[in-house]
């Protein structure tokens, strides 16, 4: 097997754009870091400077979208597309600072933060990484939804979704997901929502942000975007989510991915489920951190 080598980008790169469910302006630096630095992000509040690592133990939330804090009220939500985009590039070590806490939306899908960094070039490090690689099937339930990891040598998925709309009825996509499949297949693919919804939503505060540049807005029988980037652009979608949840880890991975139905929660359970389990020399450092998965009550929620 060839040796993974820890990457961060070459030179600083600044995208800016809205909060999907904030609806407000939002910068985010991304900056070169030394390895074994992490994924790390700087919310910038005032004067202050919060630090906050994109780890498992940081996840905050999973409803509506992936948030992490820091343990007292600051967090930054969102961040799963961005981590799709740094995950597929292979970027494992990465300063993001960022003024306010939701990550841009910007058109929304990976896409854009996929081409700033290839832009901005990437830089192999002399240290290497660990992959995951299970070597027993993990699973994570809930109800008629559920997620599972089969062990494999290649990354591949096999998403089930079944939504009440006409456009979105027992879809199911298969595929391999290496580094050019996921830039031309996976990453473009936009995050969607029902009108229906949004009303619901934008009394909650959230969605505000949202509209037909950065969404695939779905009526009660079709959508009302001009068109679709993909025939199946929400299944790839929810493709892009679970490659931007499980970047959580930290680490690249391998396995056959099967998902129904799932989503942030159940993804985010996956990730505590196979860090929680996973041997290895490597790794023994994070069998001291065992998580519980979530109960079923707070995936519920
Ligand atoms: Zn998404």
């Amino acid at each position: 097997m060839n040796t993974i080598h820890r990457k961060t980008i070459k030179e600083s790169l600044t995208l800016k754009g809205i909060g999907l469910h904030s609806g407000k302006t939002v910068t985010l630096r991304l900056h070169p870091a030394p390895a074994n630095t992490g994924l790390v992000f700087f919310l910038y509040r005032g004067i202050n400077k919060i630090r906050i690592p994109i780890s498992l133990d940081h996840v905050v939330d999973t409803s509506n979208a992936t948030t992490i804090g820091d343990g007292s009220s600051n967090r930054i939500q969102t961040i799963e597309h961005l981590l799709a985009a740094v995950h597929t590039l292979g970027i494992t070590d990465c300063i993001l600072e960022i003024d306010a806490v939701e990550v841009p939306i910007m058109d929304g899908s990976s896409l854009p933060f996929w081409e700033g960094i290839r832009s901005s070039g990437i830089k192999e490090l002399e240290e290497t990484i660990e992959p995951i690689r299970i070597s027993h099937p993990m699973w994570v339930v809930d109800g008629d939804k559920y997620l599972v990891m089969l062990p494999s040598d290649e990354l591949k998925v096999t998403y089930n979704i079944d939504f009440n709309h006409p456009l979105l009825r027992g879809h199911s996509y298969t595929t391999k997901l290496d580094e050019t499949i996921l830039g031309e297949d996976i990453l473009p693919a936009r995050t969607f929502g029902f009108l229906k919804d949004v009303e619901a939503l934008q009394a909650r505060g959230l969605a505000l942000g949202g509209s037909l540049d950065n969404a695939v807005v779905l009526t009660d029988d079709g959508y009302l975007n001009e068109s679709l980037r993909y025939e199946n652009e929400c299944v790839r979608h929810k493709i892009l989510d679970l490659v931007g949840d499980l970047a959580v880890m930290g680490r690249p991975f391998y396995g056959h991915l099967i998902a129904s139905k799932a989503g942030h929660a159940l993804d985010i359970s996956l990730a505590k489920c196979i860090m929680s389990k996973v041997t290895g020399d490597e790794l023994t450092s994070f069998k001291s951190k065992r998580v519980p998965l979530f109960t079923k009550s707070e995936m519920a929620q």
